[in-house]
């Protein structure tokens, strides 16, 4: 009888915006480097060696130069976009199933690959790991088990440039040793909470009973079970889905409950998003906002426009009000995402707004100097001041 192979690829890329700015600043490697905006005020991503030093994502800058004072902050405006997709292309190369996560974030499918050995698949991506490395300069953690849940946990294991393989049969195993933080979804303020109540590992929770288990995580038990005993079907989702959606999400590494902080967030992920949809020629019409909390429980809210566009000036008064009606229990956040849908193509309605055809071409400029070198943020700025106008 076929024994069931782990054919499913976690990828995360270490450090990504700060890894890409090293590509091309090679001296700056092996030293406690961060990118993210003076102006915006926020650190996007931090070297491990920043990270040693206190400094974490999304601290605001200030705080940052605080407890790291010989820091070295780069400005957010590398070609991010371009080195994410260059280093799914290169994932491609091994297997059509590729889920895009995020920009430096996602997962492969390598059922299709016809790979008949876990000593094959192992070959594989280390292969594929040294290419995103020879090609691209990015370190990449790889993390590959029999299901999503369980190589996600395991490619965050040994950042950076992990690689943990978990045997099939062994999830349960694997994860029972764990701190239950370690659970995603489960942010430092529900550690602590199950700490106080004794469960310190993922074995902990497997050895509660159905009653405390309700007990302790109320609706959410039977889920919380399976996840601590590492079990997920979910498949992974290819391409066709995403190309019909931008999207971006941000994961902290401590809960952050701060609305500023959060609105930021948000609005940085729209200014990396609508460059990218302006350059594929594309046009939103739906902006979809979610929030996670601390205890896995997530909401979302999404608006329309009237017609879809390509500049930001239409969608920054959207945010607050999305914010608003998704984050209704005010609680601290453990990810925030934005996706833009209703992606259309084809002409552009001129004469639409009067003044559209003007928006698009300074936005096309700021798109320009934020690729080559013009200061981080200056789209976001110059969008509100052009939602202004109205
Ligand atoms: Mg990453």
């Amino acid at each position: 009888m076929p024994t069931a192979l782990p054919t499913i690829v976690h990828l995360d890329a270490d450090a990504f915006f700060v890894s890409v700015e090293l590509a091309l600043r090679p001296e700056l490697r092996g030293k406690k480097v961060a990118v993210g905006g003076r102006e915006r005020g926020i650190i996007a991503s931090a070297s491990y060696e920043a990270r040693a030093c206190g400094v974490y994502t999304p601290m605001p800058t200030t705080r940052a130069l605080a407890v790291c004072p010989d820091l070295i902050l780069l400005p957010h405006e590398g070609n991010y976009g371009e080195v994410s997709r260059r280093m799914f292309d290169l994932c491609e190369t091994l297997t059509p199933f590729v889920q895009r996560n995020s920009i430096d974030e996602g997962y492969l499918e390598l059922k299709p690959c016809g790979l008949k050995s876990i000593a094959a698949i192992e070959a594989a991506v280390r292969g594929l790991q040294a290419r995103i490395w020879d090609e691209l300069k990015i370190p990449a953690s790889m993390g590959i088990a029999t299901n999503k849940l369980v190589a996600q946990i395991a490619s965050k294991l040994r950042k950076p440039r992990g690689f943990v393989m978990v045997p099939p049969g062994e999830e349960a195993a694997f994860l029972a040793p764990l701190d239950v933080g370690k659970l995603p979804g489960v942010g430092a303020k529900t550690e602590e909470a199950l700490k106080a109540r004794g469960l310190r590992k993922v074995a902990d929770v497997c050895a509660l009973t159905d009653r405390e288990a309700a007990a302790v995580f109320g609706r959410d038990w039977r889920g919380m079970l399976a996840m601590a005993r590492g079990e997920d079907d979910r498949p992974v989702e290819t391409e066709h889905e995403d190309a019909k959606s931008y999207s971006q999400q941000e994961t902290f590494a401590a809960d952050v409950a701060a609305a500023a902080d959060i609105e930021r967030v948000t609005k940085r992920m729209i200014d990396e998003l609508l460059p990218k949809i302006r350059e594929d020629g594309k046009r939103a019409r739906t902006l979809t906002v979610k929030v996670r909390y601390g205890d896995f429980t997530q909401e979302t809210a999404g608006r329309s426009l009237p017609e879809a566009s390509d500049l930001e000036a239409p969608f920054y008064p959207l945010v607050d009000a999305l914010l608003k009606q998704a984050w209704t229990k005010r609680r601290p956040l453990r990810l925030v995402s934005v996706r833009f849908s209703g992606i259309e193509d084809g002409p552009r309605q001129l004469g639409l707004f009067s003044d559209d055809e003007k928006r698009r071409k300074l936005a096309a400029v700021l798109d320009k100097l934020n690729k080559s070198g013009g200061r981080g943020g200056a789209v976001v700025k110059h969008g509100h001041q052009l939602g202004g106008k109205d």
